[in-house]
């Protein structure tokens, strides 16, 4: 069970930021951490954590206030499932190719957001790559089911569902506040976006309340709003994509931003020997090659989640290119053979 594993190296990994916080019993109660996981978001473990030294009340205040959010995002976001009350992105690729489907202005607010993205990242973060990520999944599900009769999507078909990914055939209608897929075979997918949008989200919500000193990790989408109480940052661990659940490649120091990483170990399976993981690269319609693992660190962190997809599918000097023209975007890239590639910011965030 994949998210079981996830699950318990994310604990290991606040673990470690608690001990690195400088958290043991001895310590006066105001340093001390309070946290509190979650199962029910995006498929994925999350966890809270507030080092303010608020009392337990504001705690349970503020996480109920960010559950709510995360939970409505969840909804919203989910493709595999339909919820009484509201239309969401399963609704909508149920309803592909039919009439325009009346929806939340957040999701709304979402799509543009992701259009957006979709022209920034020259088409290489793409949430319309739906029908083709769906026929990985449908191979990596039987792949898990039954390993020995794992096998490979025929290019041919890869090659028909990629006739259904261009983001116009997603029509947008702010006025009537409908959205509509135009292309029956089209589907949208924002497993690359979601998580990270919704932890923003999140986050400004801690902001507003003018919380500081609290730690998101939302399905390993880290979000740091403020600084320690004593104006330090917290040290953030970027596993090492040879030993994902055993050592870390880097360790930065942080404090005030997101921290996302897409790596190749951690959805996938094998065929014949070599593996075949998650995140595709729409030029091939296959598994981008070019990294074990890239690293974003930016203060926003629905950029850091689209801008670490992207930067995966793309070469080093198409990803620091794009990584200098938003400014404020920090790239660690993990080559297959270890070498670390990053970013001169980057670079004085490593503590290693
Ligand atoms: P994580 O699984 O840790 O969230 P990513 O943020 O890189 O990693 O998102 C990967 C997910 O995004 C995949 O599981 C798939 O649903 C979707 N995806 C894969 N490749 C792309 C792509 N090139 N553009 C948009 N979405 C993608
Ligand atoms: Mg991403």
């Amino acid at each position: 069970m994949n998210w079981l594993k996830k699950g318990l190296f994310l604990f290991c990994l606040l673990g470690l930021l608690a001990s690195f916080a400088g958290c043991s019993q001895n310590e006066v109660k105001s340093t001390e951490p309070i946290g509190k996981a979650y199962f029910n978001w995006f498929d994925t473990v999350s966890y809270v954590y507030s080092y303010a030294g608020d009392p337990a009340e504001r705690f349970e205040e503020l996480s109920a206030g960010i559950s709510g959010i995360l939970t409505e995002y969840h909804r919203l976001f989910d493709i595999y499932h339909e919820y009484s009350g509201i239309n969401n992105l399963c609704t909508v690729n149920r309803l592909a190719g039919g009439e325009p489907v009346p929806v939340d202005p957040k999701l709304i607010e979402f799509l543009r957001y992701a259009e957006e993205l979709y022209g920034q990242t020259d088409g290489e973060m793409n949430i319309l790559l739906g029908s083709v990520l769906k026929i990985w999944h449908d191979h990596r599900t039987q792949a898990t089911e039954d390993p020995a009769a794992a096998s490979l999507p025929e290019q041919e078909t890869l090659l028909e569902a990629a006739r259904h990914l261009d983001f116009s055939l997603l029509e947008i209608d702010e006025e009537k506040g409908t959205i509509r897929l135009t292309d029956p075979d089209a589907a949208i997918d924002v497993g690359a976006l979601g998580k990270g949008y919704a932890t923003e989200k999140a986050a400004q919500y801690l902001e507003e309340q003018g919380a500081g000193g609290y730690v998101l990790n939302i399905g390993g989408n880290i979000r740091i709003i403020g600084h320690k109480p004593d104006g330090g940052g917290w040290r953030t661990a970027v596993k090492d994509p040879e030993d994902p659940e055993g050592s870390y490649a880097a360790i930065l120091d942080i404090a005030d931003t997101a921290c996302v990483t897409s790596g190749n170990y951690e959805r996938f399976f094998a065929v014949k020997g070599k593996q075949y993981h998650h995140i595709i690269d729409p030029d091939t319609l296959w598994p981008a090659e070019q990294f074990a693992s890239v690293t974003i660190i930016t203060r926003d962190s629905g950029l850091a989640d689209a801008l670490s997809t992207a930067l995966f599918c793309m070469s080093y000097e198409d990803g620091l290119a794009l990584a200098q023209q938003f400014g404020g975007v920090e790239v660690l890239w993990i080559e297959h053979d270890g070498t670390l590639r990053y970013t001169d910011g980057m670079e004085a965030l490593l503590t290693n």
